[in-house]
C-alpha cells in the first residue's frame, strides 16, 4: 500500500482512480489535491510515498528535490507525455517516473478528426447560426476530405490510428517519423521527409512528442513550404507549433484553418473555469478571434475508456513499485 498525493485532481480523476483502486489488490491511499504541482505546492505532499501528476504539473529539479526531501519515492504520471518532467533530476534523485504509455490512441485520433470535420464543415458556427435563426450557408463552404492529402507527423500509437481513420475517409496519407511504423507502411501510408510532407499536404496533423528537437517543429520557415490554405491540427503538445507564426500565417491565409487541442501556454488556462476572469494572454485571445480556428482545452484523452485505462495503469504502476516488481512503464532517464 502506498500513500499517494494526487495533484491537479478533478472530480473525474477521483471517480476513476477510486474505482481502479477498489478493483485492484494494491489498496493505495490517495490524497486528492485540487491544486497543480509546482514549487509552491510541492510541500503539500507530506507523509507521502508517491505523487501522481498530470500534463501541466511542473516537475522540474526544484520540485523533485522538494518531493524527494519529503520522502516521496516514486512519481506516477497519469498521462503519456512526460515533457514536463526533469528526467535528469529524477535520475539523480533516484525517483522512478512511471507513466501511462497507451490508454486509448483512439480517443486522441478521433478528437483530431473532430477538429478537422468541425473546421472543414464549420459545424460549431452552423450550430450557433441555427440557434439564432440564421440559416444562411454563406461562409460555411467546406471541401470533400475524400482524395485530399493528409500529412501525419509522428506515427506512433495515436498517429497509426489517425492514419487508419483518414485512409477510411479516402485520403492519401503521407507521414514523417524518424522511426517509420511497419503497420502504417503496410496500410499504404507513404513516408516522406518533413519538408516534402509540408509541401504536399492539404491537412497536417501532429502526433509526435514534445522534446527539444520537436519544439516549434512548425514555425515561420516551415510555413513558407506549406500549400496556401493548409489546415493544421495539433492534438499533441502546444509548443510543437510556434503560435505567433501560426497567427501570422492565418492573417495571410497561408494557414487556412487551425485546430488546436493544446496550446504552448495552456498551463495558465486549461482545465479551469476562467469565464469570470480577465484572460491576459493576448496571443491566445487573438487566436480565438479567427473564424477558421477551433480550439478545445486538451480534451483529446477525455473518453470514459481512456480514463478507465489511465486509472487502471496508474494504480498498476504504483502497485508494481510497491512490490518491487519490474517497472514496465518507467520512463528511461
Ligand atoms: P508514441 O510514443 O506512441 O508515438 C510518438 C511517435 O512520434 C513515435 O513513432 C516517434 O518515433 C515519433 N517521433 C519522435 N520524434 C519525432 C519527430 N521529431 N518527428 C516526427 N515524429 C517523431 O506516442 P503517442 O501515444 O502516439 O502520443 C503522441 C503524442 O500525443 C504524445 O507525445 C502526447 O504529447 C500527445 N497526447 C495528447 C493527448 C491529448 O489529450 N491531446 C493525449 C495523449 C497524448
Amino acid at each position: 500500500m502506498l500513500r499517494c498525493a494526487v495533484f491537479s485532481t478533478k472530480p473525474y480523476d477521483r471517480q476513476f482512480l477510486d474505482q481502479a483502486n477498489s478493483e485492484s489488490d494494491g489498496g493505495h491511499r490517495f490524497d486528492y489535491l485540487d491544486v497543480p504541482l509546482n514549487d509552491r505546492t510541492a510541500s503539500l505532499a507530506v507523509d507521502q510515498d508517491a505523487v501522481c501528476a498530470f500534463v501541466n504539473d511542473v516537475l522540474d529539479a526544484a520540485v523533485l528535490e522538494t518531493l524527494a526531501g519529503q520522502g516521496v519515492k516514486v512519481i506516477a504520471m497519469r498521462c503519456a507525455g512526460f515533457n514536463n518532467v526533469d528526467l535528469a533530476a529524477a535520475h539523480r534523485l533516484d525517483i522512478p517516473i512511471l507513466r501511462v504509455p497507451a490508454y486509448s490512441p483512439h480517443a486522441v485520433a478521433e478528437h483530431a478528426l473532430a477538429l478537422i470535420l468541425g473546421l472543414n464543415r464549420h459545424t460549431h458556427r452552423a450550430w450557433s447560426r441555427v440557434r439564432d435563426g440564421n440559416f444562411e450557408l454563406d461562409g460555411l463552404l467546406g471541401f470533400d476530405l475524400n482524395g485530399k492529402t493528409v500529412g501525419v507527423v509522428g506515427t506512433g500509437r495515436i498517429g497509426e490510428v489517425f492514419c487508419q481513420i483518414m485512409q477510411g475517409l479516402g485520403c492519401r496519407v503521407l507521414a514523417y517519423d524518424p522511426y517509420p511504423n511497419e503497420n502504417c507502411t503496410a496500410m499504404g501510408v507513404q513516408y516522406r521527409e518533413l519538408d516534402d510532407l509540408l509541401r504536399e499536404s492539404d491537412i497536417i496533423s501532429l502526433h509526435c512528442p514534445l522534446s527539444p528537437e520537436t519544439h516549434h517543429l512548425i514555425g515561420a520557415p516551415q510555413l513558407r513550404l506549406v500549400k496556401h490554405g493548409v489546415m493544421i491540427i495539433n492534438t499533441s503538445r502546444g509548443a510543437l507549433l510556434n503560435t505567433r507564426a501560426m497567427i501570422d500565417g492565418l492573417k495571410t491565409g497561408r494557414v487556412g484553418a487551425l485546430g488546436l487541442d493544446v496550446y504552448e501556454e495552456e498551463a495558465d488556462l486549461f482545465f479551469e473555469n476562467l469565464s469570470n476572469k480577465v484572460i491576459s494572454d493576448d496571443v491566445f485571445m487573438r487566436l480565438t478571434t479567427f473564424p477558421n480556428v477551433l480550439i478545445t482545452g486538451h480534451q483529446g484523452f477525455f473518453t470514459s475508456e481512456a480514463l478507465a485505462n489511465i486509472a487502471a495503469t496508474t494504480v498498476g504502476n504504483l502497485t508494481a513499485f510497491d512490490r518491487g516488481e519490474a517497472l514496465e512503464n518507467r520512463v528511461i532517464s
